[in-house]
């Protein structure tokens, strides 16, 4: 695949970019390791300083990578914006709190284990290779780039193909900064080359967020090198309705959650499981609201939904409703290609899905929502395990016991009660199944990328 912005609201070509030497890419490599020996060397205090800045950066120019977003990669103009937005705020969110969550901790009785004094300490891995997605192209890197460096890790990036203005704002940011030369930098590669980038000693680990195929090619080749990796795939998050709940709230959070993003999101809720009690109601104001959605522009700020990223992404879509349609299900909404140019998808609701339908376990990586009727509560929780996922999930209840058995027996690296899944940079996120292991976000993901070293002294 070229390296190349391709407008998906116009299918037109707008920039191809030359990828990176042999030769280049070793002399990132390179810089990379030394700035990461430096990093090693450098206070928490500096760092925070260098951060602070290069949030300011982001701060600064908030409405022109916005606008540089959707033009990479068509989620509505206000959302790209709001991405740069949360972006800054984890940023001062880690220069902040680093040094906290990278505090040694004393054993409170040493002499339990026969010393005078015992600790665990965290200290950088070294240099680690971020294998990135198009979807949020500055967020999903920079919820990995402010812990890692924070910790005073280096980082090289290998962004997607399809978001290369994205990778080259990425890959001056932190040295304008103030942060050491080769600190946080671009590969220019296709996934063929990372392969070999990941074998390379000088490379400690690896973070890849992105889709399954990839993420076991990578985690694969991370393992013959022994080398640390955190994955964070796919998705096909169960979003339950209950009896207790507020049915209509539970509508209209449905609808913001199936097409945020123009519903290319990991985390959000795409499969739409609702007690039999209330499904016609649920029903009836989720399809409603999906079919008043505008679709179009997404540098309108009217604009609800705009294309999907690539062009094989919407095949890929528009393929799995097809399948569905042709084994029987009911098409809802939607359904159809709009006519004329870009990647469009209409918003879309699908019900009455069986067994042997692809959309039954596989992601909708687009607005396409699959509704199921659960007989009761273990009927609701069969359905939201079937899938080979466990990302994240949410639960609409006011039932307390019913809240408990739910949060407990969900598979998935979260649950969220009365609320769509949303990531925060004060809670961990991950998943587990096929959905990838490790943590991203919080104390923990700055822990993912440093060695917790243990201090016995007699
Ligand atoms: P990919 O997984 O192909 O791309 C994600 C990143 O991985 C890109 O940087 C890509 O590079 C790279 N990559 C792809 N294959 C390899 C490989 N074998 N070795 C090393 N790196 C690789 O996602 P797609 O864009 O193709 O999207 C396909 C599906 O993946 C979506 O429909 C969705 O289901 C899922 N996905 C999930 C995301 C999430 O947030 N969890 C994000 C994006 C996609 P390059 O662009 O050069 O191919």
């Amino acid at each position: 695949m070229a390296i190349a912005t391709v407008n998906p609201t116009t299918g037109s070509t707008e920039m191809i970019i030359e990828p990176h030497s042999a030769e280049e890419v070793q002399d990132r490599i390179a810089k990379a390791a030394e700035a990461a020996r430096l990093l090693r060397g450098s206070t928490f205090a500096q760092r925070t300083q260098w951060m602070l800045a290069a949030a300011d950066i982001l701060e600064d120019q908030a409405e022109g990578l916005g606008e540089l977003i959707t033009v990479e990669m068509g989620k509505p103009i206000a959302q790209s914006i709001a991405e740069v937005h949360k972006c800054v705020k984890a940023m001062r969110f880690y220069a902040a709190h680093a040094e906290g969550f990278l505090a040694d901790a004393p054993l409170a009785d040493p002499s339990s284990v026969g010393a005078s004094r015992a600790w665990t300490r965290y200290e950088p891995l070294g240099t680690v290779l971020a294998v990135m997605p198009w979807n949020y192209p500055l967020w999903q890197v920079i919820r990995f780039a402010a812990p890692a460096l924070m910790a005073g890790n280096s980082g090289l990036l290998k962004h997607a193909s399809n978001v290369p203005q994205a990778a080259l704002f990425l890959d001056t940011l932190f040295e304008r900064a103030g942060f050491p030369l080769g600190s946080f930098r671009a590969l220019l590669i296709g996934g063929s080359e990372v392969a070999a980038v990941l074998a390379d000693a000088r490379v400690k680990a690896v973070t890849l967020t992105g889709s399954e195929p990839a993420g076991r090619s990578v985690a694969s080749i991370a393992a013959d090198h022994v080398k640390k990796s955190v994955l964070e795939l796919g998705g096909s998050d169960p979003f339950i309705v209950m009896p207790s709940a507020d049915v209509a709230a539970a509508a209209a959070s449905a609808v913001r959650a199936r097409i945020s993003n123009n519903g290319q999101s990991c985390i959000a809720g795409k499969r739409f499981i609702v007690h039999t009690k209330v499904y016609d109601s649920f029903a009836a104001e989720f399809v409603k609201l999906m079919s008043e959605l505008s679709v179009g522009d997404p540098l309108d700020a009217a604009t609800q939904v705009g294309p999907l990223a690539t062009a094989a992404g919407r095949d890929e879509l528009a393929g799995l409703v097809e399948d569905a349609r042709a084994l029987g299900a009911q098409v809802l909404t939607g359904g159809t290609i709009p006519e004329g140019p870009g990647f469009f998808y209409a918003p879309t609701v699908l019900a009455g899905l069986s067994e042997g339908m692809r959309i039954i376990q596989e992601e909708t990586f687009g607005p396409v929502a699959s509704l199921y009727r659960a007989a009761d509560r273990e009927d609701a929780l069969r359905i939201a395990n079937q899938t080979t996922f466990g990302l994240s999930s949410a639960v609409w209840t006011n039932d307390a016991e019913e809240e408990e058995w739910f949060t407990a027996n969900l598979d998935a690296g979260a649950v969220f009660i009365n609320g769509m899944t949303v990531s925060y940079q004060e809670l961990p996120f991950g998943g587990i199944k096929r959905s990838g292991f490790g943590r991203e976000l919080a104390a923990d993901g700055i822990r993912e990328f440093c060695n917790l070293k243990t201090v016995w002294k007699a």
